[in-house]
């Protein structure tokens, strides 16, 4: 298993349970310390329409040049950036987003099943809520086109139900400050929240004493070509180099998938997608959210992670780049203190950012790719940790030569 974020640290464990031996490679000291830090901790089925949909253009073109932009693109000499750009705007076509949400929520809605079910066998404790999610919109154009897709997504099986204002207030009284720039909301009773860090650490603990072998602080130098198979893995942990073999290799290195997967010819559209998260501590007793929220029009949400409340979001195009600007840290702060006036905190906000492995679809990248024991299970974008065990439990099904339950283009079939 390459890589140890969600996404690898749950392929491990559910290929693990499926009686494989794994060893998964990883150059950070602990698992899920990348994209899967600090993100928005939200296991939200209702996420997901993609940003590729035909109400974005408008949006983007309104957001140019503001630095604090929900979306900002920035132009690099970079022909990924621009072949990414290009499918991105196709996928946009009312019949591709459709496609493209008809497949998320099918997956989305077995992986939240499947994480329910492991958190209770596990008796996991990653700080998740389980009070749903709310939707607010402060646009009422938005709100409009939200609507559509909302109707969209209860065709396939959500309950992703339409609010007027008073009625989000009684689901989150915390938002009873911001009441006058509400218009509307929708809640999804069956989402849920929780600190994915915590649970990628605490379910690499328990892959680990069933028999997962994890190599950290060993980075992944080369992929090696060995035909039609890969022949192995050139891995470096500071000390020596090494070829590392095994029977299979799954691919889950997030952002950097497609730097490995080149040098063997394959070119995937992942593209790293840039976004901000800061966790404030709340002072004893303070108004705050416990539903997790989404605020639509910023691209932001809220998280209630024990006493702490995570506010994360936006998405910055520029490469790889992982500096944390001041501007955009300082607009997650704002928005907060409109949407919740009361909230009290103790000492200062704990700014992070991290790199989306976008695909211009947002559909994640499940299957086999060229090489007959190549895997990949990359590509999550805004929703790795939503989609993480249903997508590693698919992935365990076609590598046994079994058919995954849900409805969705898996690679190589
Ligand atoms: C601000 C923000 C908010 C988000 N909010 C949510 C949310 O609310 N809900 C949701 O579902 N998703 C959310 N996401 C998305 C989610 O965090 C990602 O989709 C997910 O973390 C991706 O997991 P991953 O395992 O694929 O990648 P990663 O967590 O990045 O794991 C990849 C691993 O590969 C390792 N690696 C890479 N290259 C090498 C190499 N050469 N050698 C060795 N190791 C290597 C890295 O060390 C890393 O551990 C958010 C993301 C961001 C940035």
């Amino acid at each position: 298993m390459l890589g140890a974020g969600v996404v690898g640290t749950t392929s491990a464990w559910y290929l693990s349970q499926a009686g494989h031996q794994v060893t998964v490679v990883d150059r950070q000291p602990v698992a899920g310390n990348e994209t899967s830090f600090a993100n928005g901790g939200q296991i939200s089925v209702s996420h997901a329409e993609p940003w590729a949909n035909p109400h974005v253009l408008p949006r983007v073109i309104k957001w140019l040049g503001r630095e604090d932009a929900p979306l900002l693109w920035r132009w690099r000499a970079d022909p990924a950036q621009l072949r990414w750009g290009l499918r991105f705007l196709l996928e946009c076509l009312p019949g591709s987003t459709q496609r493209n949400i008809a497949a998320i929520v099918a997956l989305a809605l077995d992986s939240r099943r499947r994480l329910q079910v492991l958190r209770q066998e596990l008796a996991l404790d990653y700080d998740q809520q389980t009070r749903g999610i709310l939707h607010i919109y402060t646009d009422r154009q938005e709100f409009a086109q939200a609507l559509a897709a909302a109707r969209v997504m209860r065709g396939f099986g959500l309950d992703r139900d339409t609010v007027d204002v008073e009625k989000c207030l009684i689901i989150e009284p915390a938002l009873a400050g911001a009441r006058d720039l509400l218009v509307g909301g929708d809640y999804t009773r069956s989402d849920e929240s929780g600190d994915a860090q915590k649970f990628t650490r605490a379910l690499a603990e328990r892959a680990a004493a069933a028999g997962v072998v994890f190599r950290h602080d060993t980075s992944i130098e080369k992929i090696a070509n060995g035909g039609c198979r890969i022949a192995g893995v050139v891995v470096n942990d500071g000390e020596r180099a090494e070829l590392l073999t095994a029977d299979a290799y799954v691919v889950a290195l997030g952002s950097y998938s497609p730097q490995l997967l080149r040098p063997l010819g394959i070119r995937i559209p992942v593209y790293p997608a840039k976004g901000y998260s800061a966790t404030l501590t709340l002072a004893p007793g303070s108004v705050a959210p416990f539903v997790s929220v989404t605020d639509d029009e910023r691209k932001l949400v809220f998280s209630r992670l024990g006493n702490r409340l995570r506010v994360a979001g936006t998405a910055e195009f520029n490469g790889y780049n992982l500096e944390l600007n001041p501007v955009r840290c300082a607009a997650l702060i704002e928005r907060t203190r409109q949407l919740f006036p009361d909230l009290q905190t103790q000492g200062e906000p704990a700014y992070w950012c991290g790199l989306r492995p976008a695909t211009p679809s947002n559909v994640p990248l499940i299957g086999r790719q060229r090489y007959d024991n190549l895997w990949l299970n990359t590509g999550h974008g805004t929703l790795g940790w939503t989609l993480a065990c249903g997508s590693a439990a698919a992935l365990t099904d076609l590598i046994g030569g079994r058919h995954p339950d849900p409805v969705f283009p898996f690679l190589g079939r």
